[in-house]
C-alpha cells in the first residue's frame, strides 16, 4: 500500500512507534496513524472544488473555485442554510444551456458554505 502526505504529497514510509506501525512523511515528517484514519475522512480540505448536490435531477454541479470572480458582491438578503448567517457573496453561472436563466450562487461570508439558489 501506498500512502501519500495529505500535507505535502510526498511519499509515507510505514516506521515503528511504541509498538504499532505508523506512517511518517519523507519530506515534511508528518505522521498519520493507519488504525486511526479509517474514522476520520478529513482530508477533504485540500480539495480546490466544491460540491453540490441538484436534488432535482440528481444532478451534480461542481464550482471550479479557482472561476469565481474575486471581488464578488455581497447580498443581505439571503440565510445561510448552515449558520443562518444574513450576508453572502453572490455569483452567476450559467449551468445549463445558454437560453436558460444562469443560477445565482451564494457564499456565506461567515462560514463560507456555498449553495445556489432554487428558484
Ligand atoms: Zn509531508
Ligand atoms: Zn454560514
Amino acid at each position: 500500500m501506498v500512502m501519500f502526505c495529505p500535507k505535502c504529497g510526498g511519499l509515507m514510509v510505514p516506521r515503528k512507534k511504541n509498538g504499532k506501525t505508523i506512517l511518517v512523511c519523507t519530506k515534511c515528517g508528518y505522521t498519520l496513524d493507519p488504525s486511526a484514519s479509517k474514522s476520520n475522512n478529513k482530508i477533504s480540505g485540500y480539495k480546490l472544488t466544491t460540491k453540490i448536490e441538484h436534488t432535482e435531477k440528481e444532478k451534480i454541479i461542481v464550482i471550479d473555485e479557482s472561476k469565481i470572480p474575486k471581488v464578488l458582491p455581497i447580498t443581505r438578503d439571503v440565510t445561510c442554510p448552515k449558520c443562518g448567517h444574513h450576508e453572502a457573496y453572490y455569483w452567476l453561472v450559467q449551468t445549463r444551456r445558454a437560453d436558460e436563466p444562469p443560477t445565482r450562487f451564494f457564499k456565506c461570508t461567515k462560514c463560507g458554505y456555498v449553495w445556489r439558489e432554487y428558484a
